[in-house]
């Protein structure tokens, strides 16, 4: 056993720039690993296999799952989503990307006791995170946006875990 498991679980409503952040934090410095999860939902046109998901399918997806892979999973818009275990770095701060529901279950999951879970939660407005939703692909799906942005205000009334909140207002983008 050792305690060196350390995870940034970065959370927010859509458009906050969570992903913006993961990456650039994990590219400029030896510090950071990034860890890419794994989803059955189709890829966006802007989205590259790897970098920003492995985009796998439903039958690869519970195959994982039946081997014990998954350091944590959800469901999500009925699509599955889910971190490897083998993508943990012990050797650095591993910076992650979670809904709510993932983070409450890795804080509360006895066999992750040797981890170190900090949440932080992105924060960006209303007018900001729709700017960049509708401006982030050539052929926007305005319905999708709209619900996303309604359960996000169902999903964040209650946040059932101490976090760091970190106000991304000002990097436009
Ligand atoms: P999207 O499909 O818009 O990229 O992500 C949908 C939601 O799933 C977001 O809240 C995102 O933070 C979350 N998410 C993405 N990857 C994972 C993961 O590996 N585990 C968990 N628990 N949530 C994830």
């Amino acid at each position: 056993m050792n305690n060196n498991n350390k995870i940034l679980a970065l959370f927010g409503k859509s458009g906050a720039g969570k992903d913006t952040i993961a990456k650039e934090l994990c590219k400029n410095t030896n510090e950071f690993h990034q860890l890419i999860s794994c989803t059955t939902r189709p890829k966006r046109d802007y989205e590259i296999n790897g970098k920003d998901y492995f985009f796998i399918s439903n039958d690869k997806y519970k195959e994982l799952l039946n081997n014990n892979q998954f350091l944590e999973v959800t469901t999500f818009n009925n699509w599955n989503y889910g971190t490897l275990k083998q993508a943990n770095n012990i050797n650095k701060i591993n910076v992650g990307v979670f809904n709510i529901q993932g983070i409450y279950n890795m804080l509360s999951n006895p066999l992750l006791i040797n981890y170190r879970i900090l949440p932080v939660y992105i924060y960006a407005s209303d007018k900001i995170r729709l700017n960049r939703l509708f401006n982030r692909e050539k052929y926007p799906n305005y319905k999708e946006i709209c619900r996303r942005f309604l359960t996000d205000e169902e999903d964040f009334k209650d946040i059932p875990f101490y976090y760091t909140l970190y106000n991304n207002d000002n990097n436009e983008g």
